[in-house]
């Protein structure tokens, strides 16, 4: 339980650090170039790897996320590239890992340049839920918070507006 707590503690530290450094982050996305960077968002077919939320639906453009954080050392290669929505980018800042709820323990991430998203999160309630069905699933939908309060409502209206 200490080292769960630690745990969380550290990639909640490293998480604020990083985003703090704004400025830093912002220069470090111009050596993504443009070719690559469309090639990420078209191969994701424009929607978030994380939370599956379209660019049009967010009403924003996907960013690159940094699936190994540049912080630790990850590079601006494509397989350490995801396409994210702001949501998800901030939410998962520096982690690498989180705590799976059900057995809890220290898991991996959700990495979209190596596992399939299907293999390991589910959509229910009709579409406005993700539910994680492997540990790493189960990680990754409450440290990305892949349900938050703003994203389910905007899944809610998608539904509502669906012919
Ligand atoms: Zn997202």
């Amino acid at each position: 339980m200490l080292v769960e707590l630690y745990l969380c503690l550290v990639s909640t530290t490293l998480a604020r650090t990083a985003n703090s450094n704004i400025t830093g982050d912002a220069v470090s996305l111009m050596s993504i170039s443009e070719d690559l960077r469309r090639q990420v968002i078209e191969e994701a077919g424009f929607r978030c790897e994380y939370c599956k939320t379209s660019s049009q639906l967010a009403g924003m453009p996907l960013i690159m996320e940094h699936i190994f954080p540049r912080s630790f050392g990850g590079t601006d290669d494509r397989n350490n590239l995801a396409a994210s929505c702001y949501r998800c980018n901030e939410f998962k800042g520096v982690k690498t890992h989180a705590i799976d709820p059900e057995a809890g323990q220290f898991v991996p991430l959700f990495n979209p340049q190596t596992q399939c998203w299907k293999d390991h999160m589910t959509w229910v309630n009709g579409g406005t839920h993700i539910v994680g069905i492997t540990p790493i699933g189960r990680a990754t939908v409450i440290a990305l918070r892949l349900n938050n309060e703003n994203v389910v409502d905007a899944r809610s209206i998608r539904q509502c507006s669906m012919p």
